[in-house]
């Protein structure tokens, strides 16, 4: 397998001219494509194009939108914009992934909760096409690229308020490169919205095991739909995704832990319309804990799952499931039986929004047996019309999943996009939209 590292756009341009089959990547985070075992896995004549050699660029425009060119972290560009007193409303947990591949995967994290998804906050953004030129698309204009996506939009009408469907939304020009992976373009520059930067803490809850007892968990799920414009991020960790961490930095002390983010002047109205009315959790079971303490902790668990399974040899068998506020419980269910395996698991991710993260830990020895496990979760997931892969997209691993999902329309859909805007097949070739 060939690999390429660009510095610049017009390289890029003269790499896209040769028509050459690529996968163009930037951080190579994405949990969905084994970038430590591609061999055979892409066709042997699939070039790997680095774009994380371009130099990055950020600018804060006078109207306070963010405009980001090349290759830029999210940590860097958070920083940039908290020097400039705002803040990015996307927060994915992986810091070090690029800004411009946070689009191309449609990201989200934990602020999606009470700023919605990425796609929300993308203003316009500039792509190269095919043929090397770079196209401008707006969020304001419809999408109109002379492919006929009414039964698409049709399906798509039950997915509107996930943070991810099972296939990309489509509606809005800027949506043809939002989560389409890189299939129909390079994207080479994007406008954010930002906010005004307000200093933030966390509120952390100690919970019985969710294996347990879930309904202390259930009971702040409901109680935290109603303050949306109030707690931008409702998270959890359980019992066993904290047992990764050492002693002295495990908040749980062997419980599962909830926590909401918010402003710290909303601190009080929080804690008198919100956690004083939960009937199954204590006052003594509630404590705060700094923005910087709560950024190391959530980072550091998945960062050690992550790592502890690549160190068994098996590739991950994680979940990234978000089903409706009536299915929740039903999902908690799946989930407990699945944790009653045998195999080694963990549970953590974006409570508020009803989408968790379930690792199996396997040894190699039941690979074989998570898979099939796996597999039934999506058909109950395909049965109760939730969305399989709500942040960390397709990819390779999760094709073979996610195809029972697909119908004709969405088929025909992506087969006449890889038409229109890739002729050459040279864009990701092995991506979903060739399922
Ligand atoms: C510990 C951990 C935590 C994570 N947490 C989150 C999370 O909270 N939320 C979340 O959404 N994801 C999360 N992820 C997954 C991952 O970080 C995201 O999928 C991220 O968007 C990938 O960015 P990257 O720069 O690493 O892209 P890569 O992995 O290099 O590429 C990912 C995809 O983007 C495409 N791509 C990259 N750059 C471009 C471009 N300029 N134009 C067109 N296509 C492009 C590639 O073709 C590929 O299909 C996590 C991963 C890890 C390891």
């Amino acid at each position: 397998m060939k690999t390429k590292s660009f510095y610049s756009f017009p390289e890029v341009v003269a790499h896209l001219k040769t028509g050459e089959p690529t996968l163009y990547h930037s951080s190579q985070t994405s949990t969905v494509i084994p970038f430590e075992k591609l061999e055979g896995v892409l066709k042997s004549n699939t070039v790997m194009g680095n774009l994380s050699t371009i130099k990055g660029s950020l600018e804060m425009l006078e109207n306070g939108n963010l405009k980001v060119t090349g290759f830029v972290t999210w940590k860097e560009a958070k920083e940039f914009c908290l020097s400039k007193g705002r803040e990015i409303m996307t927060s994915p947990t992986e810091e070090l992934a690029g800004v411009l591949a946070g689009i191309a995967t449609s990201c989200t994290g934990e602020r999606s909760f009470g700023f919605k998804n990425l796609r929300s906050q993308i203003v316009e953004l500039t792509y190269i096409n095919y043929e090397g030129a770079e196209v401008k698309l707006s969020a304001e204009k419809k999408l109109d690229c002379g492919v006929d996506l009414s039964s698409y939009q049709k399906d798509f009408s039950h997915y509107v308020s996930y943070k991810n469907a099972p296939y990309p939304r489509l509606e809005f020009e800027t949506d043809l490169m939002t989560g389409t992976e890189g299939q129909l373009g390079v994207i080479e520059s994007a406008v954010l919205k930002t906010i005004e930067h307000f200093p933030e803490t966390y509120i952390f809850m100690l919970l019985p095991k969710w294996e347990d007892n879930f309904e202390p968990h259930l009971e702040v799920f409901k109680a935290v739909q109603s303050f949306r414009n109030q707690v931008r991020a409702c998270e959890f960790l359980d019992s066993n995704s904290l047992s990764f961490l050492p002693a002295d930095k495990n908040p749980g002390n062997n419980n599962d832990v909830l926590f909401l983010e918010i402003k710290k002047d909303e601190f009080e109205n929080i804690y008198e319309n919100l956690l004083s009315h939960l009937t199954l959790i204590n006052e003594d079971q509630i404590f705060e804990m700094n923005a910087s303490k709560c950024r190391e902790l959530r980072v550091s668990v998945p960062r050690a799952i992550f790592e502890a399974n690549s160190r068994m040899g098996v590739t991950k068998k994680g979940t990234d499931v978000q089903v409706s506020a009536e299915r929740f419980r039903d999902l908690l269910l799946f989930y407990r039986e699945m944790g009653q395996k045998g195999v080694a698991y963990n549970l953590f991710g974006h409570f508020g929004d009803a989408h968790l993260h379930f690792n199996y830990m396997p040894t190699p020895d039941k690979n074989d047996f998570c898979n099939e496990q796996l597999e039934s979760l999506y058909s109950k997931v395909l049965e109760w019309k939730g969305s399989p892969f709500a942040e960390h997209g397709i990819g390779l691993l999760k094709r073979k999943f996610i195809a029972p999902f697909y119908n004709d329309h969405q088929k025909s859909v992506f087969r006449e996009l890889k038409k229109k805007f890739d002729p050459k097949g040279q864009f990701f070739p092995e991506g979903f939209m060739t399922c």
